[in-house]
């Protein structure tokens, strides 16, 4: 049993975290921030952002995040590397089990994120960052000029396909079914796009590059056939979804059909004290500069909770 209460329990460590945690160490609250499984979330495995305000050459997403940490750090937040096995928010302070050991706050910000969905590909993983992306606008830049294959049946797949267009001489879109699952208009879209391609019943076997630490191609499945296919591209863009991480909450907060938390006036669940930021409970927006803003719109709540309920 721990023998302290924390004014503030940060459960997160991206974009949204790391602001909370700013705000919160500036107002004097000593948060703690629990890293999770994903340290520096989403921003740390992408390279370049250049859409942050304030890096006019952009920054490297995992230096971005080191900065805000150090940033937090410098103002006595105070971080942990750990995992939420269970919470009870049922009565303040609020108990929740990190890795065994049970600690006690008075206000909790969740900003747990949400993990693209990858195939699960060893070769995949080894290629994340080096060809193998799942966001279309951090990355698709660096593609100009190139052929990419983009995965996926859903709305996120278009969008990401439309969006490397721009860039890409040739995006081909590889979908494992025959029918697909996003909106028609969506659909329609991509479809008449003359630089899309369209490969339906296809599954990605292997990514390829691996030994040469980028993408030259991947190996194709047809789901019917069984035939076995090269496609030579530059980069594998997944547009599969995103898990948001908030199923251990599920039944104490409000969760939506996906999963996301249901928030109102932008950070407050239903649980008085308890609020939620960034792409936990963001489908809509889901970028780095959104995340850090409605961190910063959380830990400004904490403060004014614990002004009214006291210390
Ligand atoms: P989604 O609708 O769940 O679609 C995911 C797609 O990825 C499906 O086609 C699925 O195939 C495929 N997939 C999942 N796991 C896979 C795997 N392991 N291997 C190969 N393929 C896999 O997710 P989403 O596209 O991210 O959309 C989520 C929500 O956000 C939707 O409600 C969507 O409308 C919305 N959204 C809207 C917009 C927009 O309107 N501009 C843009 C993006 C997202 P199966 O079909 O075979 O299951």
């Amino acid at each position: 049993m721990a023998d302290k209460t924390h004014d503030t329990l940060i459960l997160g460590s991206g974009c949204a975290g790391l602001t909370a945690a700013i705000y919160a160490a500036r107002s004097n609250l000593k948060p703690l921030v629990i890293e999770g499984h994903e340290p520096g979330g989403q921003l740390s495995i992408t390279t370049l952002v250049e859409n942050f305000p304030g890096w006019p050459e952009g920054i490297q997403g995992p230096q971005l995040i080191d900065n805000m940490r150090m940033q937090a750090s410098r103002f006595g937040a105070e971080f942990r590397l750990g995992h939420l096995a269970s919470a009870d928010l049922s009565k303040r302070p609020f108990r929740l089990n990190i890795d065994g050991e049970t600690l006690h706050t008075r206000t909790l910000v969740i900003a747990s994120g949400a993990s693209a969905r990858w195939l699960g590909l060893p070769s995949e993983h080894a290629l994340i960052g080096h060809g193998v992306s799942s966001c279309a606008t951090c990355d698709g830049f660096f593609f100009s000029g190139k052929e990419i294959a983009v995965i996926g049946g859903g709305d996120s797949a278009m969008e990401e396909a439309l969006f490397l267009t721009r860039f890409a001489t040739k995006v081909t879109l590889i979908h494992r079914r025959e029918h697909f699952r996003a909106s028609k208009i969506m659909l329609e879209r991509a479809m008449a796009h003359e630089k899309i391609r369209f490969l339906a019943n296809t599954i990605v076997e292997e990514v390829l590059g691996v030994e040469q630490k980028e993408v030259t191609g991947l190996r194709l499945r047809n789901a019917v056939t069984g035939e076995i296919s090269t496609l030579p591209v530059s980069a594998m863009f997944l547009g599969i979804g995103h898990e948001p991480n908030a199923k251990m909450f599920a039944g104490q907060i409000d969760l939506d059909a996906d999963g996301y938390i249901r928030t109102q006036d932008f950070v407050f669940t239903r649980v008085p004290g308890v609020f939620a930021c960034g792409d936990v409970q963001d489908r809509r927006y889901r970028q780095a500069i959104t995340a850090a803003g409605s961190g910063c719109m959380a830990a400004l709540e904490v403060e004014k909770f614990l002004e009214e309920h006291g210390r």
